[in-house]
């Protein structure tokens, strides 16, 4: 496609959203953000800024007028802020053809559904470049929902007030941003607005036998002793291994009715977050979900002296 077409096709796509009614901000061509757009503490106050800092979300806009005169300029990619437009948008990395064991975060949402007992509708839904999946939900009305990465599931993030989503024709490198189903954009389920708003780990899963809202000595111990080991693994060396360990014998405790899961949950991601290695958190916390439930499939047999105190004679 020559340039000029390139342009006016994604003039087109930044009109048509915005005939949806949602605020579409101007991306640099090939590039997923602005390079050059300044942090409030570096405020030049001129240009857009000349009455108060702004920020790309708030200078987004609807405005047929402006978009055509911006995108006369040149073929900028359509960046949609959801948040502004009454959308959230649910953005799953997938695996790639071929790949064994990467990311598959449309699985883990799928799972996560089924957890919650939860629907997972068909909505409106674009591909990326990296083959990922992004689907648009309707944000029910009085709902204010952010943005959020890795928090409802593993490979999942949510893009809402504070973040952003390219519009289906734009285009990176390596690739171009596609719609997948035209399905207009249906009300997100609740089980989705709960498990962005949760603050804790969201996981309810059905495999625990016994909540036990607070861990025993002899769980805490175990407990305190696992994560540990987990979090003083040198760099790289073994890492993987150590917290698969300690998540499943963590899991073998949470089998046994004497840990309750999300505390389990809380404390192996505690000591993965630190390693400070943002970019295997995925992948960490992919492990602990897969080894606490190997773990919690094989409970461990505690002897009643670790069950019920007092009645130690019965452990002949
Ligand atoms: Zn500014």
């Amino acid at each position: 496609m020559t340039s000029e077409a390139q342009r006016a096709a994604l003039e087109a796509v930044a009109l048509e959203m915005a005939g949806r009614g949602w605020a579409v901000f101007p991306i640099q061509p090939g590039r997923k953000w602005p390079p050059a757009w300044h942090r409030k503490e570096n405020c030049p106050g001129r240009g857009p800024c000349a009455t108060g800092h702004v920020t790309p979300e708030s200078l987004a806009t609807t405005d047929p007028e402006v978009i055509a005169r911006v995108w006369a300029r040149m073929p900028y990619n359509v960046a949609v802020f959801p948040g502004k437009s009454g959308l959230h948008v649910v953005d799953c990395d997938v695996r790639k053809p071929g790949e064994l064991d990467g990311p598959d975060g449309w699985a883990e949402l799928v799972e996560l559904a089924g957890r919650r007992g939860g629907p997972l509708p068909e909505t409106w839904t674009t591909t990326t470049p990296s083959a990922g999946r992004h689907l648009w939900y309707a944000v029910p009305p009085g709902c204010r929902l952010a943005s959020t990465v890795g928090h409802i599931a593993a490979h999942v993030d949510t893009r809402g007030w504070g973040g952003y989503a390219l519009a289906p024709g734009s285009v990176r490198d390596d690739g171009a941003y596609e719609l997948f189903d035209d399905t207009d954009p249906v009300p997100l389920p609740g089980w989705l607005v709960q498990a962005n708003v949760e603050r804790a780990p969201t996981a309810t899963s059905g495999r625990v036998r016994t909540a036990v809202a607070v861990p025993d000595a002899f769980a805490a111990k175990a407990v305190r002793e696992e994560c540990e080991k987990v979090a003083s693994t040198p760099y790289k060396q073994g890492r993987n291994k150590a917290l698969s360990r300690a998540a499943y014998a963590l899991g073998q405790l949470v089998g046994a009715g004497v840990l309750n899961e999300d505390i389990a949950r809380i404390k192996l991601r505690a000591a993965v977050n630190s390693w400070g290695d943002a970019a295997s958190i995925g992948k960490d916390y992919a492990v602990i979900e897969t080894s606490l439930a190997a773990g919690i499939d094989n409970p461990r047999r505690i002897t009643p002296r670790h069950s019920r105190r007092g009645t130690g004679k019965e452990a002949a």
